[in-house]
């Protein structure tokens, strides 16, 4: 089976513990107007390879995975293309390999998933759905996935982007927090990232307008939701 994706390179500690090999693959069922890779988006472009031959490259890196590293598909979304992630990851798991996903969590998770996967990395964008689809057009039930992620078991980071003008404002923080009340979390940390405008050139590049304007936000409000996050239970991750 052909997976198709537009990058792939090493990166330490970001995209899961350790030492990791990060494949981008190519085409997102969301638009948000911050993505730091709107080459990623569309679903033409990249390259397309046979999942058996990205495996045997994965492998071939196994020497490089130090520190508890391995390999973290990301995207666009990477669980649009789950049959060639199940490929992947079936081959890497029986050679050893720590297996993460980067999701937007939109995607219910087939059962058979799970096994081939040691880590999940998931965003929480908002806690208002209609918010989240006026701004990035995601129509699924992106909270009943998270839930089901959180009740399987597995290790799950989850993240936010903090974006002055769309989710930090007022008693936002009690909001998310209070989504994960009573909610399985014993493993699972939680990560607040400051928003950037990293993909803004690329943006301006591809011909396409970048929409944010004064997105940013001070550490003092990443600190404000940490310090929420912790009076809910919630153990917060700082990479
Ligand atoms: S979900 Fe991620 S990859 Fe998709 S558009 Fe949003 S930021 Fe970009």
């Amino acid at each position: 089976m052909k997976i198709r994706y537009f990058q792939k390179g090493f990166n330490y500690s970001q995209d899961g513990p350790g030492n990791r090999l990060v494949v981008h693959t190519q085409g997102c069922n969301l638009h948000c107007p911050w993505c730091s890779n709107p080459e990623g988006m569309g679903f033409c472009g990249g390259k397309e390879e046979d999942a058996e031959t990205l495996a045997k490259f994965i492998i071939s890196c196994k020497r490089l995975f130090v520190d508890g590293g391995g390999v973290t598909f990301t995207g666009g979304e990477c669980t649009l293309q789950a049959k060639a992630l199940k490929e992947v990851f079936l081959i890497c798991k029986e050679n050893g390999i720590h297996t993460a996903i980067e999701t937007n969590g939109t995607f219910s998770m087939p059962e058979d998933l799970y096994p081939l996967i040691d880590l999940i990395i998931c965003d929480f964008k908002h806690f208002d759905e209609n918010k989240l689809k006026e701004v990035t057009g995601c129509v699924a039930d992106y909270k009943k996935n998270i839930t089901e992620y959180l009740e399987s078991g597995k290790e799950v980071w989850i993240r936010t982007v903090l974006i002055n003008g769309f989710n930090t404002e007022g008693d936002a923080a009690e909001k998310f927090a209070r989504f994960f009340d009573g909610k399985q979390t014993e493993n699972t940390r939680f990560e607040f990232l400051l928003y950037h405008e990293y993909g803004k050139e690329k943006w301006n590049k591809l011909g396409l307008e970048y929409k944010v304007e004064n997105g940013f936000v001070s550490e003092k409000i990443k600190e404000d939701f940490e310090r929420v996050y912790k009076e809910h239970g919630l153990k917060i991750l700082r990479s």
